[in-house]
């Protein structure tokens, strides 16, 4: 994976705020982004400089005295960005955004809870709220960093947007874009029922600790073609990302590599800059990579043990088709013949069962259920290769939009049951 802690500050800046834009999480004009580095220097975009054509020289430099130097000037925002720093000595970057549904949170007056996935609760933590103050006061600075000073990692700001931080910029921008997704699953979920909140306990044990750890052995030369898979899983995974399929570091895929083998992407690994390397093989129990696996992995083992015919497995926390696993919302399939001969139904588990049990939640795969939701995670499909498989998630993040987007024009008239029973055959 591209490791841009290794680049220098201001690269980094310039790489994380074309990804934010890129990801539609700030305007032209909005956002700023700053590093705090190991010789107390503060590195922080300018201002009134388009963000989408960004350059390393934009970026503005600090020294410890508080003299800035560069070829611009630096963000009005910059009293914030100091006041926090001064006040964690754990955080060296932080990420301030207007991205859309964490706005409509800080409009509203509300905090986006992240109890509705582990890698939701596990990458965003508690959320602060920061009470309004003019952008760029120092008052806006006090009431940020008091409120980070009492340990919170992401703070909304009142009418104003939200800052994230962590100990680098990846970890930083992980947080807020992982927020903002949760904020889309939330606001989304609104019409479809309560949220039926991740309760700590087993499930989220299970989760932080996985019971397949597997023994570590050397990576070995693969043939051409496990390298030929790892490749086009790898590229799948990153078309994912971009597809807003998977966020930040969610999200699995595998696909199989012969009758007990197969291949699947790391727990914690961003899916952006996955590379073909960063791929766990699974064998028996054993794995080849110096990454961990993906936290579903034995579900993933028990339905290629069960079902010979399915080659790649998928899992998806993308924000339409999570709501409904967060309310536990049935996804009705008889929208259109395309998606219904595609999904056709779509069995419901727990995320307990999804991890605890995986040979019982396997059983329910078939040639007529060839997708799950799973409560408080998202969703798995299964396909007769990657493409398939990755068509199956395009077209349920589809199909779960549409339905969302029709209540709204007075719900989903299905496709009548003599209809389903032609299609069933076909
Ligand atoms: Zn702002």
């Amino acid at each position: 994976m591209t490791d841009i802690n290794k680049i220098p500050a201001r690269d980094q800046i310039v790489c994380i705020m074309k990804r934010m834009y890129q990801q539609k999480l700030t305007s032209l004009s909005g956002g700023n982004l700053s590093i705090y580095d190991a010789e107390n220097n503060f590195w922080i975009t300018p201002t009134a400089v388009d963000k989408g054509n960004l350059t390393s020289d934009d970026i503005v430099m600090f020294n410890e005295r508080g003299e800035f130097s560069g070829n611009q000037r630096p963000s009005s925002e910059y009293p914030f960005h100091w006041g926090i720093y001064k006040k964690r000595n754990d955080i060296c970057a932080i990420v301030h955004a207007h991205s859309p549904a964490l706005i409509a949170f800080s409009i509203a007056g509300k905090v986006p809870n992240p109890r509705i996935t582990p890698v939701s609760f596990q990458t965003c933590g508690e959320i602060g709220f920061a009470e309004y103050a003019s952008p760029g006061s120092q008052e806006l600075g006090y009431a940020i960093a008091e409120v980070f000073g009492r340990g919170f990692n992401i703070v909304i700001l009142e009418n104003h947007g939200v800052v994230s931080a962590g100990m680098n910029l990846i970890k930083a921008y992980e947080r807020m874009e992982t927020l903002e997704y949760t904020a889309r699953t939330l606001i989304y979920a609104k019409s479809l029922g309560e949220v039926k909140w991740l309760q700590p306990g087993s499930t989220l044990e299970s989760w932080m600790n996985p019971v397949f750890t597997g023994e570590m052995v050397p990576i070995q030369d693969a043939s051409q073609d496990t390298s030929d898979i790892k490749k086009l899983l790898a590229k799948i995974v990153r078309r994912a990302y971009r597809q807003h399929l998977m966020v930040s570091t969610s999200g699995s895929a595998s696909a199989r590599l012969n009758r007990n083998d197969f291949v699947i992407t790391p727990y914690g690994v961003d899916r952006n800059w996955l590379e073909a390397d960063d791929l766990v093989i699974i064998q028996k129990q054993t794995r080849q990579s110096n990454n961990a696996p993906s936290r579903l992995v034995e579900l993933h083992r028990a339905i290629y043990k069960k079902h010979k015919d399915v080659e790649s497995i998928m899992t998806s926390q993308a924000p339409y088709v999570t709501a409904f696993a967060v309310t536990g919302t049935p996804i009705d399939t008889r929208s259109i013949p395309e998606s219904y001969m595609l999904l056709r139904t779509i069995p419901q588990v727990s995320l307990a069962d999804a991890l605890q049990q995986p040979e019982e939640v396997a059983g329910l795969i078939s040639r007529q259920s060839p997708a799950l939701l799973i409560e408080n995670l998202g969703i798995l499909v299964t396909g007769e290769n990657i493409l398939h498989a990755f068509d199956r998630l395009e077209v349920v993040e589809f199909s779960a939009r549409s339905l969302i987007e029709a209540k709204a024009l007075g719900g989903l008239k299905p496709i009548d049951d003599q209809e389903i029973a032609r299609l069933n055959f076909m």
